[in-house]
C-alpha cells in the first residue's frame, strides 16, 4: 500500500452551495463520498481535516506553521502529502512551505480545484487522483518529487514558481519563468532535469515566520505620500514591484526616500510587475540608481514567492543584513540568478 497523508483545509473542492448559491466549505466526507475509485486503488489515506475548513483567503501565517507541525510528525511514516486547499491563495502557501521544509525528501503536492467535486463537470477527481498519483511515485525506493508542487490541469509545477493567474478556467496556474515539473497525459511525463534532488540532505523543519513585510507596487504618478506610507509602516522588509526589467522613476526625491528607508535598516527587494522575465539592475538607466542605493534584487521570483521568503528569513534572522544576504540567493529553487 502507498500511504499518504492528505491535510484538508477546505477550498472549492469541498465546497458546497448554500440557499443563496454561495459556495461555502464542506467536510472531507463529501469528497469520498465523489471519489468512490479510491477504493480500487491501493493508496491507504490518512486524513487531517482542518477545523474550520476554510476558503483559501482566509489562510495564515499561524495555519501554515501547522501544516509544518503535521508534516513534521508524519513525515517518517508516509510516503507523500497532499494538502487540499482553495486555489486563491495556494501558491502562497506552496512558496512559504518550500522555505519551512528544507532539503525535503518526499513530495508535498498542494491541489484543488475550480468546481466542487460534486459537480458533474468538476476538475476536482482528475485532479485529486493525479496529485496522488504523483505523492506516491518513487524509482529505486526514492520519492521522484522531493520539493513543494502544485498540481492543477494536469500539470505539476514548483510550488515557489507558481501562481494562479485564471480564476474563469481550470487551467488556474502558471510558472513562466520554470518549467512544469510533470505533465499528466496518457502517461505522466516526469521532466527530470527540472527537478530538485535533496538526496543527501538533512530535512529541517522551520518554525517561525515574521510577516513584517510591505508592498510597495509603483505607477506612473504615484504620489509620495503613498510612497511614504509603505516605507515608514512597520515592517522590515519590503517587496518593490517595479516596471519591466526592474526599473523606476529616476526622480530624485523617489530615490532619497527609498535610499532614506535603507539607510534605517530596511530591506527593498525589487521584483518585476512583469510576469515573464526577470529583473536586471543596471541594465537601464532607470535601474541603475537603483543597485547605488542598494535596492536588493529579487530577480525573477514571483510574488508570492518574494513576500513568503521574507516572512520566512526575517523569521530565521534578526540581523537585516542576514536577510538581505538571502533573499538574494536560490534557496529553494525560487529564482535564477542572470548575472
Ligand atoms: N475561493 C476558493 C478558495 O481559494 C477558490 C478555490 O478553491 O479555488 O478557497
Amino acid at each position: 500500500m502507498k500511504k499518504i497523508f492528505i491535510i484538508y483545509t477546505g477550498g472549492t473542492i469541498g465546497m458546497v452551495e448554500d440557499e443563496t448559491g454561495t459556495f461555502i466549505p464542506f467536510d472531507f466526507e463529501l469528497i469520498k463520498k465523489n471519489l468512490p475509485d479510491l477504493s480500487r486503488t491501493d493508496y491507504e489515506l490518512t486524513v487531517h481535516s482542518f477545523d474550520p475548513i476554510i476558503d483559501s483567503s482566509n489562510m495564515t501565517s499561524e495555519i501554515w506553521l501547522t501544516m509544518v507541525k503535521l508534516i513534521q510528525d508524519n513525515y517518517a511514516e508516509f510516503d507523500g502529502f497532499v494538502i487540499l486547499h482553495g486555489s486563491d491563495t495556494m501558491a502562497f502557501t506552496a512558496s512559504v512551505l518550500s522555505f519551512l521544509l528544507e532539503g525535503l525528501r518526499k513530495p508535498v503536492i498542494l491541489s484543488g480545484s475550480q468546481l466542487p467535486i460534486s459537480q458533474i463537470r468538476t476538475d476536482a477527481r482528475e485532479n485529486m487522483m493525479t496529485a496522488l498519483e504523483i505523492a506516491s511515485a518513487k524509482h529505486n525506493g526514492e520519492s521522484i518529487i522531493q520539493e513543494v508542487c502544485i498540481l492543477f490541469d494536469n500539470k505539476l509545477f514548483r510550488g515557489n514558481r507558481s501562481f494562479k493567474y485564471n480564476s474563469a478556467k481550470f487551467e488556474a496556474f502558471r510558472s513562466p519563468n520554470y518549467p512544469v515539473l510533470v505533465e499528466a497525459g496518457i502517461h505522466l511525463k516526469y521532466n527530470l532535469e527540472a527537478l530538485l534532488n535533496n538526496t543527501g540532505q538533512t530535512l529541517q523543519y522551520h518554525h517561525a515566520l515574521d510577516n513584517r513585510v510591505g508592498v510597495l507596487k509603483l505607477f506612473p504618478g504615484i504620489t509620495k505620500e503613498s510612497i511614504q506610507a509603505v516605507l515608514n509602516s512597520d515592517v522590515r522588509s519590503i517587496v518593490m514591484e517595479t516596471f519591466g526589467s526592474g526599473n523606476t522613476t529616476t526622480a530624485e526625491w523617489f530615490l532619497a526616500l527609498l535610499k532614506e528607508a535603507i539607510v534605517q535598516g530596511k530591506n527593498i527587494v525589487n521584483i518585476s510587475q512583469c510576469k515573464v522575465g526577470s529583473v536586471e539592475l543596471g541594465r537601464y538607466e532607470t535601474s541603475q540608481g537603483l543597485k547605488a542605493i542598494g535596492v536588493l534584487n529579487g530577480y525573477d521570483m514571483t510574488f508570492e514567492a518574494a513576500v513568503t521568503k521574507l516572512m520566512y528569513l526575517q523569521g530565521e534572522f534578526e540581523d537585516q543584513k542576514n536577510v538581505a544576504h538571502w533573499v538574494e540567493r536560490d534557496i529553494r529553487g525560487e529564482l535564477t540568478i542572470n548575472d
